[in-house]
């Protein structure tokens, strides 16, 4: 199963940004639950750094992202200007924009996009502690400005289809995960102490129009006819080789 860790941006004494008695610590937390309320309903395993009102510094943040064992540290914030109503837009930061960061964080993008707010795109922030202290690939994501006005509206408005964008671009990207080295199946036709009579079988096969190798593995010469990736190509050879009279067995 797959794993995420969600966190809330600031938290606790740490308000983040604050606008008009908005604090940011607040709009983090309800987006990341919300986030990882989805995620759980999609069979994902969710941790979070924090679900309440606490404070931890950016670099406990990390360690209790890389003590969670996560696939991926999702971290969650809301943008300022420096000046109200002068910004707007979403954004994901990442430590750099390559691989599975790279690709998560434009999955997210392409997703919030379709809520409706302008997408300003990949940024890279190596110096941003979350982001370099994390061992497993980790994004930042900015959800609109929160000393913009439109940004909050929109934001209060549609913050489960919000959610929903962030999910589904975590989901398209655990989808796209490289796959992990595929199992081999081998169709082992015998196993013998004694060098020569692996390669008389060896030779015998090949001879009934068989592909077979020898491989020496603890302390036997195994005499096998293929390798495969697929368990019913391996099957289906085995099959053939029965026909022709052979003993054989699956290893893998
Ligand atoms: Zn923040």
């Amino acid at each position: 199963m797959e794993k995420i860790i969600i966190d809330a941006g600031h938290g606790g004494s740490d308000p983040g940004t604050v606008y008009n008695g908005r604090l940011e610590k607040n709009d983090n937390l309800r987006l990341a639950l919300a986030v990882g309320n989805i995620l759980s309903d999609h069979g994902v395993d969710v941790s979070y750094t924090r679900t309440t009102d606490v404070y931890h510094s950016p670099y406990e943040k990390a360690m209790i992202g890389n003590n969670s064992n996560a696939d991926l540290f999702i971290s969650i914030h809301r943008n300022a200007a420096q000046k109200p109503n002068t910004g707007t837009g979403i954004e994901t930061l990442v430590y750099a924009d390559k691989g599975i960061a790279g690709q998560l964080a434009r999955n997210v993008n392409r997703e919030l996009e379709t809520t409706g707010f302008q997408n300003r795109g990949v940024i890279e922030r190596p110096e941003l502690t979350v982001l370099n202290r994390t061992v497993m690939p980790a994004i930042l994501i900015e959800a609109g400005f929160l000393n913009n006005d439109s940004d909050n509206q929109r934001f209060d408005a549609n913050l489960n289809q919000i959610a929903k964008a962030i999910a589904d671009g975590i989901l398209a990207t655990l989808g796209s995960e490289p796959s992990k080295p595929e199992k081999i199946y081998r169709v082992q036709v015998g196993a013998y102490k004694n060098k020569d009579y692996a390669n008389r079988l060896a030779d015998r096969l090949k001879s009934d129009g068989f592909s077979a190798f020898v491989a020496y593995r603890d302390g036997y010469y195994r005499v096998q006819a293929g390798a495969f990736t697929n368990l019913d190509n391996a099957v289906n050879m085995e099959r053939q080789l029965r026909r022709a009279g052979y003993d054989t067995f699956i290893t893998s």
